[in-house]
């Protein structure tokens, strides 16, 4: 027997298992801690995750010691480590690409000066409820006594942020820490205000932070002190202690979603496995909530609480859906925008009041057509259309940043280009023209980078109309706000896949509530080609459109019935990639079951790349966990054996 202590370190890496090293003599070691290591000859900081065990013998000769501790390292909890499992166990990846997602910067300098830990309990009374609302936070604190999820469910301007901010109050009054996500960056500044006016000490946190204010807020968590963090979902792993209310503000929304890279983990089911963890309570809150949680509300498995009035007595803004085909027969359109519209606006501007239009494409247009030959100029790395820009004139690929200077003619035949559709920039332009008087601003991803002072400006009055994508329709709260319009809701409602109904609901029903928060009623316009879609009747309250969407979600055995796995292959080479995702396919169908695919998706080609992609739907039954490992399994045994990593992504619920 030696007397060597062997460790398991986790690596930030995508390894399946954790390797063993020693201790150097007299050095002893504790779960959590870190230690750096040489693995594959490169030089890591890994986490001690297990200590005192003996590694399997044919294996003794190659394990080596470590380099050393890292003592200045603040030691990861055991309840840190807990999460990083089940994220990994849950969306099937390896607990080193968590470790590497929660830890992204390893090297960080030593302070200087203390940090300040500041009280997190609240320096201002709180605001009263009202009955309804009190109604409502009676019923979430009893659903809290049965450790219910809760599922709060309230028209825009119901208050509902109020209940949070009675509810974080609640837990730092019994020692316990608050997390408050939210999905956007822009909507946790603009929250940030209000919050810290209960709060001061709030702790805001998300991925644009520099690694110093980030490493400013873990220590500030780990100093044991109850603490409130608003942040977006990358606050999921910062180093939680004692962590008694989880808060998932628009719960709805796909930016929970972390697409890539892994953890590919959703915000509001991690949310519920890390306040498991804690012992915590959590509440999800939306005025339109997503489906997944529609039907765990009828499972009973959430509790629903809902607020169906807005606190001020303003009601929904009424309706208006314009129907552009037939205008533009009657002559009632003025390019992509409707008279009806611009008499609204009109009406809007000289009441002083603002105007937000929503058009979901940025550019100037979409696509640019020749009018000779009729090529449309495509981006030479995707299989997608190159957008036009102004300011300077050029063509730009959305997927993978391409860019070329536009000139005017086709590459073709020397035919001239024309422009295909409008994007934010050509409404933008349209609006100027007919308003020249009015303030006028845009907001998309190409300026994105100015959102947060568009979006203040706009809250202050500086701006009249804004002209601006989704970003425009999340949970922005603008007083003056009187008119909102959507320029084209078609390229919203025609999306292929299974939720467009719903995502297309939600959007538009998020985007009315932007309008007529205070006394005043708002009013919303949309312009459309399809005035008869269902989502308008939904939108009109005609129709409750969950009963609909819940029956054909089950029987074509979509979630949330079931569990979706998407299998998302890429490579250079089409034929490799068509037939090895054929051979994948065909692995999975017998190791795990049936697979829909592979099949090429609407945009196959991104960045040089072929894709092909297939789905599972699994059964929400005791079999589930039993055959994610399998898929698992078996996508790592098939990279092994074809020489294929690097390829296949895998995707647990996909939104
Ligand atoms: P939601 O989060 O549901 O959109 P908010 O919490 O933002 O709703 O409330 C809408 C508006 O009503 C806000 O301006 C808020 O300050 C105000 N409000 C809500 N509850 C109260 C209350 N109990 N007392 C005074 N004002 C309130
Ligand atoms: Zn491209």
């Amino acid at each position: 027997m030696s007397n060597i202590t062997y460790i398991q370190v986790l690596l930030p890496l995508r390894l399946e298992w954790e390797p063993f090293y020693a201790l150097p003599e007299g050095v002893s070691a504790v779960e959590g801690e870190r230690v750096a290591v040489i693995f594959a000859h490169r030089r890591y900081v890994g986490v001690v995750s297990a200590v005192g065990v003996e590694p399997p013998g044919e294996t003794l000769a190659q394990v080596k010691t470590i380099l050393k501790k890292e003592e200045e390292l603040p030691l990861v909890s055991p309840e840190e480590i807990a999460f990083w499992r089940a994220i990994s166990e849950y969306y099937l990846c390896s607990v080193g690409e968590v470790y590497k997602a929660a830890y992204p910067q390893i090297h960080v300098r030593k302070r200087k000066k203390e940090l300040r830990i500041p009280e997190a309990l609240p320096p201002t009374a709180p605001i009263r409820l009202s009955a309804a609302q009190q109604q409502a936070f009676d019923s979430v604190q009893k659903a809290f006594a049965r450790n219910k999820t809760v599922l709060l469910e309230g028209v825009t301007g119901s208050g509902k942020t109020e209940i949070y901010l009675q509810l974080i109050a609640e837990a730092l009054r019994k020692g316990r820490s608050a997390l408050y996500l939210v999905p956007e960056i822009a909507l946790s500044r603009q929250l940030e205000e209000r919050v810290a006016a209960s709060y001061p000490a709030v702790l805001c946190y998300n991925s644009a932070l520099t690694m110093a204010k980030r490493r400013d807020v873990a220590e500030i968590l780990c100093s044991g002190k109850p603490y409130l963090v608003l942040g977006t979902r990358s606050a999921l792993f910062l180093p939680h202690r004692n962590l008694g209310l989880v808060i998932v503000d628009e719960e709805h929304d796909t930016s929970y979603k972390q697409d890539s890279p892994a953890p590919r983990y959703h915000a509001r089911e991690s949310s519920i496995m890390l306040a498991g963890i804690h012992g915590a309570q959590v509440i999800l809150g939306s005025a339109t909530p997503s489906l997944e949680s529609l039907y765990n509300a009828e499972k009973g498995i959430f509790n629903r609480v809902q607020l169906k009035q807005r606190f001020h007595s303003g009601e929904d803004a009424s309706l208006l859906v314009v129907d552009t085909v037939a205008e533009r027969r009657k002559r009632g359109m003025e390019g992509d925008l409707s008279r009806k519209l611009l008499y609204e606006i009109q009406q809007t501007l000289e009441a002083g009041e603002q105007v937000l239009l929503l058009r979901s494409r940025r550019a100037y247009a979409p696509a640019v057509q020749c009018v000779e030959c009729g090529t449309i100029p495509k981006c030479p790395h995707c299989n997608v259309s190159l957008s036009l820009h102004k300011d300077p004139d050029r063509l730009v690929c959305h997927y993978c940043g391409h860019t070329e200077a536009y000139t005017g003619t086709c590459p073709q035949c020397g035919g001239s280009l024309q422009a295909l559709g409008a994007g934010t920039q050509r409404i933008e332009e349209e609006i100027k023209a007919v308003f020249p008087t009015a303030r006028v601003a845009r907001l998309d991803s190409d300026n994105a980078s100015e959102e947060a002072s568009i979006i203040k400006s706009f809250a202050q009055g500086e701006i009249d109309i804004l002209i601006g994508t989704q970003i425009i329709t999340k949970g922005f709260d603008f007083e003056n706000l009187s008119l909102v319009g959507v320029i084209q809701a078609d390229n919203i409602l025609g999306q292929q896949d299974f939720r467009a109904d719903e995502r297309a609901y939600q959007l538009l029903e998020q985007f009315r509530g932007r309008s007529g928060r205070r006394e005043k009623p708002g009013r919303f316009v949309i312009q459309t080609r399809e005035p008869d879609h269902p989502v308008f009747a939904r939108l009109e309250g005609e129709a409750d459109l969950t009963p609909m969407l819940l029956v054909e979600r089950r029987q074509f055995g979509y979630p949330p019935y079931t569990r979706l796995v998407h299998i998302v292959l890429k490579d250079e080479n089409e034929k490799r990639l068509q037939y090895l995702a054929q051979e994948l396919a065909r692995a999975i169908q017998e190791a795990v079951g049936p697979v829909v695919g592979p099949y090429a998706p609407v945009v196959d080609r991104v960045a040089g790349k072929y894709i092909r992609q297939m789905r599972l739907m699994l059964p929400r039954d005791k079999t589930l966990l039993v055959r994610k490992q399998s898929l698992a399994q078996t996508v790592a045994r098939f990279e092994n054996e074809r020489k294929y990593a690097g390829h296949i992504v895998i995707d647990v619920d996909p939104v």
